[in-house]
């Protein structure tokens, strides 16, 4: 075990008030591909970029296409949780840790155990009619093609932030207040490069703030602790 992985267990077992913050990196490690990473999807060929097929313009002017594009690299429910969501589960349960605020869409921390789980970019795991608001599982919108629809005629839309929507207000609220009250902020799997996540750790007054990331980020002179790495092989050790 290294110094720094040494020092976040001292201070992961002497607190009762830990929230992780996590993006893609997070998920990365179950398969679910990172469309912002260089191995991710970037680098597969689709008519549009990622960003113009997932944003709201696009799911209202090309409905077929993007569930094309949704069903073939946005849906992996075969991914089951790593090392870093399982662990993460077991502080909550230890009354360790207060809150995940997760970036993922995927379910995976639900999947591990984790009950406090802000998801701000939302969940492919709910799906709902947008005439009808009626709700739909996800299984109902990947065994079909085209676009899905609702008995009531209305389209079925993926509970999923898109590009040009904004973030839940209630859910950006929350986890505010867990970041702003938190002994420990770690931040995992982001480059922090993107909005909300930049200016979410704003908020933290603290002084452990812990990164884990693969990479280098723009954060890393403002962390207490920096630990490169990938995250369940980090969290596997604690
Ligand atoms: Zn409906």
């Amino acid at each position: 075990m290294n110094e720094a992985i040494s020092t976040l267990k001292q201070w992961i077992d002497a607190s009762d008030n830990i929230v992780f913050f996590g993006g893609a990196g997070v998920s990365t490690e179950s398969g679910i591909p990172d469309f912002r990473s260089v191995d991710g999807l970037y680098n597969q060929h689709y008519r549009y970029p990622p960003e113009t097929i997932l944003s709201h313009t696009f799911f209202m002017a090309q409905t077929a296409e993007f569930y094309r594009f949704y069903r073939d690299k946005m849906l992996c429910l075969t991914a089951k949780p790593n090392a870093a969501h399982r662990k993460l589960a077991e502080w909550e349960q230890q009354g360790k840790l207060r809150a995940v605020v997760t970036q993922n869409i995927d379910g995976l921390h639900q999947a591990a155990g984790s009950k406090e789980v802000l998801e701000l970019h939302g969940s492919v795991l709910r799906n709902y009619c947008m005439r009808c608001h009626k709700p739909y599982d996800v299984r109902d919108i990947q065994k079909g093609t085209g676009v899905p629809k609702c008995a009531c005629g209305g389209t079925i839309k993926p509970d999923v932030v898109l590009y040009e929507e904004g973030l839940d207000g209630d859910i950006l609220r929350r986890s505010v207040e867990y970041i702003a009250a938190a002994d420990i902020l770690i931040i995992g799997g982001t480059s922090l490069a993107v909005y909300p996540a930049a200016g979410l750790i704003d908020y933290y007054r603290g002084d452990k703030l812990v990164l884990v990331n693969k990479t280098a980020t723009p954060a890393d002179r403002r962390a207490d602790l920096v630990i490169h790495g990938a995250i369940g092989e980090v969290f596997s050790q604690l």
